[in-house]
């Protein structure tokens, strides 16, 4: 077994990272080792590397970043019970305390103490990576390694699907992200119509496009809430996933819900927003729901048998793939709006 590996890690507080060679994680009693083959690059990702104002507060460097992943179990600890060498798995990245009242009743997702790998402690941007074994999800064969290194980002699109009914109702997807993008096949799978999808990006307008959306709408052009009126018998939508994080985005978002209408927010605004509670909540008697991270481990099942249906649409929205030595190639055409998913490889 090799003493050192390469890793992306943000190795002091500035912009960028650096791929380095730093040590083999050692793994405790309840912990495999990994050896990453496949790993997505997430929004989240992209604000470490740009070392903005979220990342100065919350990430302590020296850090691994990467958090969505598969690979191979090459390791295994003393007291890690139902897991074999070679293993292929994907893994919940959110590491909980299993302790607190909410991880006693089924709440894991909001776990008081919750470590998160990429961000608290390292993550999978490494040939190596340590994890407990709580958190392994075995793939099966027929997921290929791009989709199972996606399992996360998707969850948090199914998390948001699934957080309302949504089968024959009308939706709007506000922000069309990674994630905004990987709700429209599982909508369309699950019957939801219309589905509508608004952002401002041309190229991710083009893979909504592409996903089947219904109704793809430019927020700078299009009078968005006439067009849900023409589409809703002038009611508004039924359900609203707030996928943007943007302030002016969820006024709009809220001024095309129905009254009695629900709202899954899974959007992370990058300070504190206003909302017009009254006029958006109160009297139109809406159902708010906030959304983090992915039920454990029900969302991973929901992906997992979404991921085994023949003929998903989701290849599209994987729109590159680099070796994890060219990440800053990576990392520009994120910052550039110029791709959704991008898988970086680590060899066999
Ligand atoms: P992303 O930044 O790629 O996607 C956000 C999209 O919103 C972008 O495509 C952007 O062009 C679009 N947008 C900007 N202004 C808009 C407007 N006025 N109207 C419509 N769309 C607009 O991020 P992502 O990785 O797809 O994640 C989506 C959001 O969810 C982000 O805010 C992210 O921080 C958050 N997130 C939340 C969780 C959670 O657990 N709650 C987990 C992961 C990510
Ligand atoms: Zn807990």
């Amino acid at each position: 077994m090799q003493k050192e590996m390469f890793a992306l890690q943000k190795e002091i507080p500035e912009t960028g990272l650096k791929l380095k060679k730093v040590p083999v994680p050692s793994i405790k009693p309840r912990e495999v080792l990994i050896k990453v083959t496949a790993a997505g690059i997430c929004g989240t990702d992209l604000h470490i590397y740009n070392w903005d104002k979220w990342s100065e507060n919350r990430i302590k460097p020296p850090l691994i970043a990467g958090h969505e992943f598969v690979g191979r179990i090459v390791e295994i600890g003393s007291e890690v019970t139902g897991i074999r060498l070679g293993m292929r798995v994907s893994a919940e990245g959110h590491i909980i305390c299993g302790h607190c009242q909410f991880c006693r009743t089924g709440q894991g997702h909001i776990c008081q103490d919750v470590q998160i790998i990429g961000v608290d402690r390292d993550g999978c941007f490494a040939e190596y990576l340590a994890m407990p074994f709580e958190n392994l999800w075995p793939v099966p064969d027929a997921i290929p390694d791009n989709h199972a290194a996606i399992f996360d980002p998707l969850g948090n699109a199914m998390h948001t699907v699934m957080s309302f009914p949504v089968a024959g109702k009308s939706v709007l997807v506000m922000g069309a992200g990674a994630i905004g993008l990987f709700t429209i096949p599982i909508l369309k799978t699950v019957g939801a119509s219309p589905v509508i999808v608004v952002e401002p990006n041309e190229y991710r307008r083009s893979l909504a496009k592409k996903c089947n959306a219904d109704i793809v709408l430019n927020p700078m052009e299009d009078d968005i809430k006439a067009v849900v009126a023409e589409n809703t018998q002038g009611l508004g939508v039924e359900v609203l996933l707030e996928m943007s994080g943007n302030g002016k985005a969820i006024d709009q978002a809220f001024d095309c819900l129905r009254n009695g209408g629900c709202a899954a927010m899974l959007g992370i605004p990058s300070s504190p927003i206003q909302l017009d509670l009254a006029k958006h909540v109160i009297f139109k008697a809406a159902d708010i729901k906030g959304i983090n991270g992915r039920r454990m481990y029900d969302t991973w099942y929901q992906c997992q048998s979404f991921l085994l249906r023949k003929n998903i649409k989701i290849d599209d929205l994987i729109t590159h793939t680099f070796d994890f030595k060219d990440f800053e190639m990576a990392f520009k055409l994120l910052n550039d709006g110029k791709a959704a998913k991008i898988i970086l490889t680590f060899g066999e």
